[in-house]
């Protein structure tokens, strides 16, 4: 609803000042037919921690997948969220999503070991209070016996890692196409890039992972706290303008 009364403002304030005649001539197709963008936060990572206050501050959610069994392990150096903080992100308009319990290769096991892993996750969730609707793939490695495992277990969508744009709806809601993962070699310019690139009415997701300056257990899927940062403010003066709007997984396809 935000984002529709932003849209409201800015075409109560294009028609004040005397421009609705002339502005709408590219921004009506637009607020028609927005692209969707979600954002999506792999593995709960500790250095997510940040995420809930940026996202809050810009008036914006996400979707965050949960490895279940790390979460709360603990220890001087924890590699994942706690559930308190996991509460607070779903608090805040969040979706909790599931990640598997233990981030295996999930082609790689037998069928009643992917039921634990899937099921398992779900179940996880449900007992810290969250209905998870939405699912993703560790490593976005699946194939159409796992897509069926995800669909039984009562996950209404599973998301890969790759892909490109997806469409809405999807041509297959249990093999959810992304852009590429965002890494350390990704710019700004480069993430604005894509959104921009997309066609009106496109859903693009996003896939991060550790966000800030310390990454422990790190690899190259992290992008700065200042790089995340202006990538919101960029996607909220777009969002501010009509032309997307951003939304959890689970809003989509559910
Ligand atoms: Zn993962």
């Amino acid at each position: 609803m935000a984002n529709r009364l932003g849209v409201g403002v800015v075409t109560a304030a294009l028609a004040s000042v005397g421009l609705a005649g002339v502005a709408p001539v590219g921004a009506a197709p637009s607020r028609a037919a927005p692209r969707i963008v979600s954002l999506t936060f792999d593995d709960g990572r500790v250095s997510q921690g940040v995420v809930d206050g940026l996202l809050a501050s810009h008036g914006m959610v996400g979707t965050f997948y949960i490895i279940t069994h790390a979460v709360d392990s603990g220890g001087d150096h924890p590699e994942s969220l706690t559930w308190a903080q996991i509460d607070r992100l779903a608090h805040d308009g969040n979706e909790i999503g599931g990640h598997t319990r233990t981030h295996p290769h999930l082609p790689t096991l037998n069928h009643g070991d992917q039921i634990q892993e899937v099921c398992g996750s779900r179940q996880d969730l449900s007992a810290h209070g969250f209905a998870a609707s939405s699912f993703a793939y560790p490593y976005g490695d699946y194939n159409p016996a796992i897509e069926q495992v995800v669909n039984s277990c009562g996950y209404a969508s599973g998301r890969g890692a790759w892909g490109g744009v997806e469409t809405i709806p999807p041509a297959d809601r249990y093999a959810l196409r992304t852009l590429p993962n965002v890494t350390d070699q990704d710019s700004v310019a480069g993430l604005e890039a894509e959104t921009t690139a997309a066609k009106a009415g496109q859903w693009l997701q996003y896939v991060f992972h550790d966000i800030g300056d310390a990454y422990p257990g790190g690899d190259q899927y992290r992008i700065t706290t200042a790089n995340f940062t202006a990538f919101l403010d960029w996607l909220g003066r777009e969002r501010n303008q009509g032309t997307i709007v951003i939304k959890t997984i689970g809003s989509v396809v559910h």
